[in-house]
């Protein structure tokens, strides 16, 4: 009986690994049909000063829904494409469309853009990149890239280059969740960096669990004497926010100030918070 069992499990196994197979190519297909059919979307996510809550810019993410599959998240469609080897027209796709939305915004906002692990270990990225957003119309210094430390190690030499010439043309460089990689310090100094982007998975304990909050604090304290802005993602709280404050850190982004939103919601969230300064400037007037 338990023979019986066993073999069934191996049947079933198998026929999952199948089923799996075949949903990774029926994924990968419709992928496909979507590029082409520009059905892949670019939705923002606000990166916002903790102090007032005022927008610094805006995170460029992925968002695709597939008639059939339905949403199918990033974090399972961007790997594919860089397995399959279709990343590069993916990435020129959503970076071309997150340039034409960010051009329009007022220019001291910020657009922020994550690049993939291929495209850090193409020597040809920072070109690439500086002929989309030229065509665009893009002025280079509003866009930072976001790289992550597993990304740059399968090829530390080339990404180190294509850090180096991004930033010679003008592309600010943000390492992306910082503390969750096979982190090395060290790289902090060996790459021409702006920005580190504090991982989720700290601030989300950092109000329960006082190891995540000295571990934070260290990363501010080194950042500041590296001369590297510090940005807290996945904000949800006002206590988590409070906390961050009160350990010195001045930039976040999170739920707590708003998901991603389409291209045209962007526009009105900073309509909304340009009329909200000019009403408090009046009202400043007014009382003084
Ligand atoms: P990431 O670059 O670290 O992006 C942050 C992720 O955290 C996003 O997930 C965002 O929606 C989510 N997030 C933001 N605030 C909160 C919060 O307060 N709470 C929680 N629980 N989550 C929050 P998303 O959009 O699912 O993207 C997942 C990952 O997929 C991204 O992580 C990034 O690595 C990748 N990705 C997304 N868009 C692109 C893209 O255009 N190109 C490339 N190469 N990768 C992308
Ligand atoms: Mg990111
Ligand atoms: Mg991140
Ligand atoms: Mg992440």
């Amino acid at each position: 009986r338990s023979k019986r069992r066993g073999r069934g499990q191996i049947t079933v196994y198998s026929e999952e690994i199948a089923e799996e197979m075949r949903h990774g190519t029926q994924v990968e297909q419709a992928l496909r049909r979507a590029i082409i059919a520009d059905e892949v979307e670019v939705h923002f996510q606000p990166i916002v000063n903790l102090a007032d809550r005022s927008i610094q810019g805006f995170e460029a993410l992925a968002r695709w829904t597939d008639g059939e599959l339905g949403f199918v998240s990033p974090s399972l469609f961007i790997p594919l494409a860089e397995e399959r080897g279709f990343i590069d027209s993916l990435t020129e796709t959503l970076l071309k469309k997150a340039a034409e939305t960010a051009k329009h915004w007022p220019s001291d906002l910020f657009l922020s853009f994550n690049l993939s692990s291929a495209q850090l270990t193409d020597p040809a990225t920072a070109f690439n990149v500086l002929a989309i957003i030229n065509r665009v119309g893009l002025d280079p210094r509003r866009l930072e890239l976001e790289i992550t430390e597993t990304a740059m190690m399968s090829d530390p030499e080339v990404a180190a280059k294509v850090v180096d010439e991004l930033h010679s043309i003008g592309i600010r460089v943000s390492l992306d969740d910082f503390g969750t990689g096979q982190s090395s310090l060290g790289r902090l100094r060996e790459f021409a960096f702006n920005k580190v982007k504090i991982d989720r998975s700290f601030i989300s304990e950092i109000t329960i669990d006082k190891s995540a909050e000295h571990i934070v604090r260290a990363i501010l304290a080194m950042c500041e004497g590296l001369n590297l802005k510090v940005i807290a993602e996945g904000i949800e709280t006002e206590e988590q926010a409070e906390k961050l404050k009160e350990l010195g850190c001045r930039t976040g982004q999170g739920w707590l100030y708003g998901k991603a939103v389409d291209s045209a919601a962007t526009f009105a969230l900073i309509e909304a918070q340009q009329k909200a300064s000019a009403d408090s400037a009046k009202l400043y007037i007014l009382n003084h």
